[in-house]
């Protein structure tokens, strides 16, 4: 079994959570949450990760003697953030964790598509979060072309025929009824088929002085051909 390499070691952790059945359909997980996220989400729930120099940092090499620890326990190993692809040593510690025989899955705002393109090939199962319509992304993350490079994360990963969950938590202000479908209707003309509304709460948005999330009513999805979940 291969020690952590030099590479994977550059991965900064910033949380574990030992068992989940939440973060990877129908597997038993766990997840690693990076730091470090090129987008400032509004809403953002994950504050605290998102500076690339935090005070504390779990070391690669305790991640690493944890799962040994649970195969034959666990399925998979989730990579989430922050924005698990903003870290060049992602790669190198995805292989890692492949080694000891667990299924890999990726949390992802799709920020990096041609990072993403790479990884590919390690993954098993991809959560994509597209926040809103392309036009609107830069209202939401705050950054300028960021809704190009989330839609062409899409395109490549339903290209590449990877197990795929797309998810939205709807910032207030583009979580009307009206809105949400139309943003899904874009998913179907896609190919999107398995699709997950995240409810957004208020007390751990990053802004505070955004509105109060739209209360949406669960029997009012729209009739469209998309498997849709709420969460
Ligand atoms: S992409 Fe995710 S982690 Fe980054 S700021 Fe937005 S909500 Fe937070």
């Amino acid at each position: 079994m291969p020690l952590a390499s030099s590479a994977a070691t550059r991965l900064r952790v910033g949380g574990l959570t030992p068992l989940t059945t939440q973060d990877y359909p129908g597997e038993l997980a766990a997840v690693i949450f990076c730091h470090g996220c090129p987008w400032r989400c509004r809403y953002c729930h994950n504050d605290h990760l998102l500076t690339t120099t935090p005070d504390e940092l779990i070391a690669w090499a305790e991640v690493m003697a944890f799962l040994k620890s649970r195969r034959g326990l666990l399925d998979a190993v989730v990579f989430s953030g922050g924005e698990p692809t903003a870290q060049g040593a992602l790669a190198a510690a995805i292989t890692e964790v492949r080694t000891l025989g667990f299924k890999i899955g990726l949390h992802t705002g799709g920020a990096y598509p041609q990072r993403l393109a790479a990884l590919i090939p390690l993954l098993d199962w991809v959560g994509l979060d597209i926040k809103a319509l392309a036009a609107d992304y830069p209202q939401v993350t705050g950054v300028p072309d960021s809704g190009r490079a989330a839609w062409a994360s899409l395109e490549l990963l339903l290209a590449a025929n990877l197990a795929l969950e797309v998810r939205t938590t709807p910032m207030p202000g583009f979580d009307h009824p009206d809105y949400l479908e139309q943003l899904m209707q874009q998913l179907v003309a896609r190919g999107v088929q398995h699709y997950v509304i995240q409810s957004c709460h208020s007390a751990r948005m990053r802004d505070q002085t955004l509105g109060a999330p739209y209360t949406l009513n669960p029997h009012a999805l729209p009739n469209l051909p998309l498997t849709i979940e709420r969460r």
